[in-house]
């Protein structure tokens, strides 16, 4: 064997800019954005290491930067024993992840029709397609109110969210829209918090919207975004479905998409 065989080649290699731990169970990283990817705020991408074989171990990863971003920022969940997980938890800035340049997905604001208001429904790692999408200018542009929810078992894990969202009324390209438009609503299922409980049960009581001033959810108005566990989707598409929403996708718009966060 050659000595050039024997260096395992990175293929759609970038590297790491930036790290943080945000728990036990939840890192975010940056890194450089491969020149040939382009992609709508909202969609994932396959994103992964290279095995002990050579070989690329691949997972599916929403991108939770913005699509005018120079760099592509990832959100994730640190499993036990995960095959990619427990050894992407170790990365630090200057190392090497495979970035797949070929994006899809359904939480896009084209597989939606026009509506006043867009929610955005998401569990744990869930929240990193929209947090691509609160700092993309097209939504505020596309309705007159954006509500994200976020419902993780306990507080710590809505740290990442909690940051993003205090900091956003001062980013410069939509700050002042954000201000205006964007309404936040985290909740806990485990823990004693200002907001308690799941999603579907503060949909369903009415709590949600009492607390956020609007109407229950109205396919005349409102759009929807889910990303959460199966179990998760599932609930809200049931609640969904039954006061008249259509589910939409890429080719055909309508008035709510749902992309699993993980698979299991
Ligand atoms: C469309 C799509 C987008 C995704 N985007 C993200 C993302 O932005 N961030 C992210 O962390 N993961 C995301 N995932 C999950 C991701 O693909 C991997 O499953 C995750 O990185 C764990 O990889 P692993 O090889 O360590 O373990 P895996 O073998 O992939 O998973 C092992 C088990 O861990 C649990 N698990 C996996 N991922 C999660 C998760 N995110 N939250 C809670 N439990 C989980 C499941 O029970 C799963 O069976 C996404 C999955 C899909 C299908």
């Amino acid at each position: 064997m050659t000595i050039q065989q024997a260096v395992k080649v990175m293929p759609d290699a970038q590297t790491v800019t930036e790290v943080k731990h945000w728990s036990d169970t939840l890192f975010s990283f940056r890194v450089t954005r491969p020149a040939s990817l382009r992609f709508r705020s909202g969609e994932f991408v396959m994103i992964g290491l290279l095995k002990d074989d050579g070989k690329p171990l691949l997972r599916a990863y929403s991108i939770a930067s913005p699509s005018w971003d120079e760099t592509l920022e990832f959100y994730s969940i640190k499993v036990p024993d995960g095959p990619l997980t427990s050894k992407l938890q170790k990365i630090s800035v200057g190392d090497q992840v495979i970035v797949r340049p070929k994006p899809v997905g359904t939480l896009v604001t084209d597989a939606l029709l026009p509506g006043k208001r867009l929610w955005l429904l998401a569990t744990g790692t869930g929240l990193a397609p929209f947090a691509s999408l609160i700092r993309d200018p097209d939504i505020y542009e596309r309705y007159e109110q954006v509500i994200l929810t976020h419902t993780c078992r306990t507080v710590e894990e809505l740290a990442y969210g909690q940051e993003l969202v205090e900091h956003l009324p001062e980013d410069p390209l939509v700050g002042e829209e954000v201000a205006a438009k964007l309404h936040y609503y985290p909740t806990a299922t485990q823990e004693e918090f200002v907001n308690k409980g799941r999603i579907t049960d503060l949909m369903r009581s009415g709590e949600l919207y009492q607390a956020l001033g609007t109407g229950p959810l109205n396919p005349a108005e409102d759009r929807v975004m889910i990303c959460g566990s199966m179990g998760l989707n599932l609930d809200v598409k049931e609640i969904l479905e039954e006061a008249g929403f259509k589910e939409g996708s890429n080719s055909s718009p309508a008035d709510f998409v749902l992309e699993k966060a993980f698979v299991g």
